[in-house]
Order: structure tokens, then C-alpha cells, then sequence
């Protein structure tokens, strides 16, 4: 009996040792954890289809001037309800395209958002350009690659965070999941597939898209990891995305308050009639006030408390921003952003302040600078000129005397025609360039 329970025991063990020493099983996707120790997909899921017609996103376009029309999403978080409408997103109206800024928070969104500017104009979107990597402004992307064969214009950031490997502190990490994905009904994220940032600039750059004028102004780290917003200096209008809000709280999780105070100087430096927020619905000149004052509170009293020995446990508690109690998300977010800033606060240089104004400034009087150089040096170009046309037609009017003296012919007289003076370009005024 005892023998042949222990062959039984030796068969089963046997047959368990693959098992147990794991060798037969072979997983085809395995899953990784992030630096934290999340556990996280390791590939992006693809997009659940699902039955029944697409969310209704109910899309009304704003005018916001002759060229820029925006969508105003809600005053919430990402929610099933909201489907990710969350955020503004716009439109600029070019000669013979639309271009677009943010795309929203998905593919569904982004299809239903065209159609309505499509009534305004039946013009194609060329040109998307991205303001920061915040999932709910960009993952409408693919569908104007897709659709309109578009060019992305965006942060490098996304494709380094959303696609990977991302480098943390030398490993590599795989790209993060968005929210949407994971939040949203299927009949609002599906078709959404993450499109990279074809052009990434490193710095603010100057354009001309189908007309219109477009400064993309880098501000870095400051909602986010790195985030832009554009200018349009003809039509005097900022759309600032996520470094402005207004009627509700900001959240700095990803940011840096210093970084914020200087995003909002560099758009305080330019001249602007109307300011679009990444969240809000106010876009007149008093469009950035709520920000300006929020980060400005922000600061001081995180400072204060610091002076006064307060630790990181206790500052949610000693520094409230009650004057903004009244606006959206300000319980869930300001004691959120007052401790972010206290870690950051902590290594506080007032060198990291910088001094927009002066810089557009010192730009401005560089180009003027610029512009008088030419102007002066084109000035002093057709001085030479006129004097070398001078000579030359009194060297002709020499000729003439000496050849028309002696002998009066034809063609004599057609060869010392003198010649035409070039026509003088005009110098630019100063002004003008
Ligand atoms: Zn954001």
C-alpha cells in the first residue's frame, strides 16, 4: 500500500514539475509595472467597437472673432457623462483651410466637432496644433490624420510619454494609458487610436498657415511637462489652453507654479484682445485674472507657511484659497495643487522668475534695431547707385560731345543715348517691417 501511494506521489510530482518550475506556461503579452509599481498594460488597447450609433456630443461652436470659432467643454473632470468634453478645443479660419487647436478627447468628438465647421466653410484641416499632452486635448488627432491627412504639429512630449519608452531616471518605461480609455462608453472612444506629433519644434516659432499669422509659443514646464499656446497677433487673440482657466481650479498635478506664473507673463507680454482658456468660458481681456491672482496666492502663502516652520503634513490644512471656494473642482483640486507647490516651493529660486515683458521688449527693440540696419543700409545702397548712374550718364554726356562734335550721324547719336536709371526700391520705414 505505502508503495504504491509513494509511485503515486512520484507520478503526480512528475507531472506537476513543468508547473512548478513554470516552464509551460508562455505568456504572449506580458504586463509590466511602471515606476511606481502600477501595474499597467503593456500595449495600447485597441479601441472596443461595440454596437449602436456614436455619442452625441451635441457640438455648438462659439465665434469668437472672424477667424477663430471654439468648442467649451464642461466644468468637470473626465466622466462617463461628459464623455471627455471637458476642455476647449478651436478653429482658425485660413484662406482656404481650417486649422485646428486641441482636438478633444477623442476620435467621435473630433469627427462631430468638423462637421460643424464644415457648415461655417467647406474647407479641409491641413494643420492641427497641440498645446500639451493632457489626454483630453489631443486624442482627436487620428481623425484628422485619417480623414484630412493632416499634419500634427504638438509637444514631444506626448510621444515620448503616450507611445515610450519613457525615460525615468535611466530605464525605459512603456507609454502611459490615457484616461479616456479607461473612462469613457466605448460609443465615445471608439475609432480613437493615439496619433503621434509629427513636428515637434524646440522652441517658439513664427508661421504663416493658409493666411493667417500664428506665433506657437513654448512656456515649458508649467501645466505640464512642456506646454505651448498660440498667438494670433493680427487678430490679437491668445488661445492659451491649460495655463489659463477660469471658473474653476486649475490642476497643477503635472505642473509647476513657478513654471505657471511664468507661462502666464509670456502671454501678459503680448497684445491681446481675447483669450481663450484651456478650460472656461470667460474670453475677454479678463480672461487670465482668475489664474494671475490663483498662482499669485498660491505662491505667497505656500512660501509664508514654509517660513513659519510649517511641514508638508499640515500645509493643506494652513493654506486654503478661500477666494476661490465658489469656482468648479475647488475641493477636489486646491488642496491637491497647494501641496505640489509646497514640494516644489521647497528648492524656491527667485532666478527661475522670468521677465517675459523685458524679453518681448529687448525682441521688440532688436527688430526695430534690424529694421533700421536694412532700412539704412538699403538707403546707402541706392545712394552708391545713383551716384555710379550719375557718373555714368555724365561720362555719356562727355561721349556725346566728343562723337557729336566732330561727326553728326544717326548712329552715333542712337549709341549715346543715355540710359534708363534703374528704378529705386523703396526704403521700408521702420514702422512698416
Ligand atoms: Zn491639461
Amino acid at each position: 500500500m505505502k508503495k504504491i501511494l509513494s509511485i503515486v506521489l512520484i507520478i503526480a510530482f512528475v507531472i506537476s514539475m513543468p508547473f512548478i518550475f513554470n516552464k509551460s506556461v508562455t505568456v504572449e503579452h506580458p504586463h509590466k509595472l511602471d515606476i511606481d509599481g502600477n501595474f499597467i498594460l503593456n500595449e495600447w488597447v485597441p479601441s472596443r467597437v461595440g454596437e449602436g450609433p456614436d455619442w452625441n456630443y451635441n457640438l455648438k461652436p462659439v465665434k469668437i472673432t472672424d477667424r477663430v470659432w471654439c468648442y467649451f467643454g464642461a466644468m468637470e473632470m473626465p466622466t462617463k457623462e461628459n464623455a471627455g468634453n471637458m476642455s476647449n478645443s478651436c478653429y482658425i479660419k485660413g484662406d482656404t483651410e481650417w486649422i485646428t487647436w486641441d482636438t478633444g478627447p477623442s476620435y467621435v468628438f473630433a469627427e462631430q466637432a468638423y462637421a460643424e465647421m464644415k457648415k461655417i466653410a467647406d474647407m479641409p484641416v491641413k494643420t492641427v496644433i497641440i498645446s500639451h499632452e493632457h489626454d483630453d486635448h489631443w486624442l482627436g488627432n487620428n481623425y484628422y490624420k485619417e480623414v484630412h491627412g493632416a499634419k500634427i504639429i504638438g509637444a514631444e512630449s506626448i510621444n515620448e510619454n503616450y507611445f515610450g519608452p519613457r525615460h525615468i531616471e535611466g530605464k525605459d518605461y512603456p507609454g502611459m494609458q490615457t484616461r479616456m480609455i479607461k473612462a469613457l462608453y466605448q460609443n465615445a472612444t471608439r475609432k480613437t487610436v493615439l496619433a503621434l506629433t509629427d513636428e515637434a519644434f524646440e522652441d517658439t516659432v513664427e508661421f504663416e498657415i493658409s493666411g493667417v499669422k500664428l506665433e506657437y509659443v513654448k512656456v515649458g514646464y508649467a501645466h505640464s511637462e512642456e506646454d505651448w499656446f498660440l498667438y494670433l497677433p493680427d487678430d490679437k487673440v491668445v488661445l492659451a489652453a491649460d495655463v489659463v482657466m477660469n471658473g474653476r481650479v486649475t490642476s497643477n498635478r503635472d505642473g509647476l507654479v513657478i513654471g505657471q506664473i511664468n507661462a502666464i507673463n509670456a502671454i501678459k507680454a503680448r497684445e491681446w484682445d481675447y483669450l481663450v482658456p484651456g478650460h472656461g468660458f470667460i474670453t475677454d481681456k479678463s480672461a487670465a485674472d482668475e489664474s494671475v491672482k490663483y498662482f499669485a496666492l498660491l505662491t505667497e502663502r505656500v512660501l509664508d507657511k514654509m517660513e513659519d516652520g510649517i511641514i508638508a503634513d499640515f500645509i493643506t490644512k494652513e493654506v486654503t484659497l478661500n477666494e476661490f471656494r465658489d469656482k468648479d473642482l475647488y475641493y477636489i483640486l486646491s488642496p491637491q495643487n497647494v501641496f505640489r507647490s509646497y514640494e516644489e516651493l521647497e528648492m524656491y529660486d527667485e532666478d527661475d522668475l522670468i521677465d517675459y515683458v523685458a524679453i518681448e521688449e529687448e525682441k521688440k527693440a532688436k527688430r526695430l534695431a534690424e529694421a533700421e540696419a536694412v532700412a539704412n543700409e538699403l538707403a546707402a545702397k541706392v545712394k552708391a547707385e545713383e551716384a555710379v548712374e550719375t557718373a555714368k550718364v555724365e561720362e555719356v554726356e562727355v561721349m556725346k560731345v566728343e562723337v557729336t562734335e566732330p561727326v553728326k550721324t544717326e548712329a552715333v547719336k542712337e549709341e549715346a543715348t543715355v540710359p534708363t536709371v534703374p528704378e529705386v526700391p523703396t526704403v521700408p520705414t521702420v514702422e512698416s517691417i
